[in-house]
């Protein structure tokens, strides 16, 4: 579809999810005489075919884009603009925390999994670059917030907004309040906040930001076009608190594991999700210990234990 903000076009290119991971992802062309794209989703043959084929129809040609912004480094949003980089020498720019992390694939899964020695490897080999179709890569432009990108005339304001991934930035149009919000603020799903890079007190500080900008629509990366942002950033905020009491209401029982309160809270019986789970309940409870609300017990040879204060 084609949204007319003043006379920039912003084309959202909705680019399907390899195998079967089911993360489709919105990837926004944005410009007039010259072009940017939000977001880049895979470096897959297929991906990159749709990305360039609707440059080619709206933006006249892959010349006339200046710039690929990845709104983070997860594996389903920079490694299309890796690969526009290597074949048609597109700069790249991400959150200057990811710049030297995708020039070094080693270092990027220490800082973004809890996978390591032959584990890493085979998520750089076999997911990274092989299902998701990343390369090795130096940042041409690390931008931090406040930084300003120019698109055909408009000024686009960075804002960092750690919480997602402490890479994470939205990029906002103040003149015409538009929001590209990444994964920090989707609508009819929930933002994946898990251990190691995920921070919830720092994903909700930074939806206090945007509930303070004026904002007329959002264009997350995944799902639908927000044309209700103060509702939807607020309803983004409340499931994060409510998952919070949920675990709280869990431990007034007593301490528990983080695997109990895992099978306690979610149905699954998937052990793999179960295991994505977990880094999401470890989130929550490192921000509820960073409240005071609990308390991590560490047992010899055993899982700690969580208990309230
Ligand atoms: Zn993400
Ligand atoms: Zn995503």
């Amino acid at each position: 579809m084609v949204a007319m903000a003043g006379d920039l076009n912003i084309r959202m290119i909705a680019v399907e999810s390899p195998g079967d991971f089911r993360v489709d992802v919105n990837v926004y062309l944005i410009g007039r005489r010259d072009w940017i794209l939000v977001d880049s989703a895979y470096g897959l043959n297929q991906s990159i075919s749709k990305i360039l084929g609707e440059i080619n129809r709206y933006a006249g040609g892959v010349r006339n884009l200046k710039l690929v912004l990845n709104t983070h480094a997860h594996p389903d949003h920079f490694p299309g603009s890796t690969v526009l980089k290597e074949k048609y020498g597109v700069p790249i720019a991400i959150h200057e925390y990811a710049a030297p992390l995708l020039g070094d694939f080693k270092k990027y899964v220490e800082k973004y999994t809890i996978l390591r020695g032959k584990d890493a490897d085979i998520f750089v080999k076999e997911y990274l670059t092989g299902m998701c179709g990343a390369r090795e890569t130096n940042i041409d432009v690390p931008v931090k917030d406040g930084d300003v990108i120019e698109v055909s005339g408009y000024e686009f304001r960075v804002i960092h907004t750690p919480g997602h991934s402490p890479c994470h930035v939205c990029l906002y149009q103040p003149d015409e309040g538009i929001l590209f919000s990444g994964d920090t603020v989707l609508k009819g799903m929930s933002t994946w906040i898990g251990v190691p890079d995920g921070d919830v007190l720092l994903y909700l500080d930074s939806l206090e930001r945007l509930k303070k900008l004026d904002i007329s629509v959002i264009y997350p990366a995944h799902g639908p076009i927000i044309m209700e942002p103060k509702e939807i950033i607020e309803e983004n905020r409340q499931k994060k608190l409510s998952r919070m009491k949920d675990i709280l209401e869990h431990l007034k029982e007593g301490p528990k594991t983080v695997k109990q309160l895992v099978n306690e809270l979610y149905k699954s019986k998937i052990w793999r999700q179960k295991i994505w789970m977990g880094s999401v309940v470890k989130a929550y409870l490192i921000a509820l210990e960073k409240l005071g609300r609990v308390r991590r017990i560490p047992r010899e040879n055993l899982p700690s234990l969580y208990e309230l204060i």
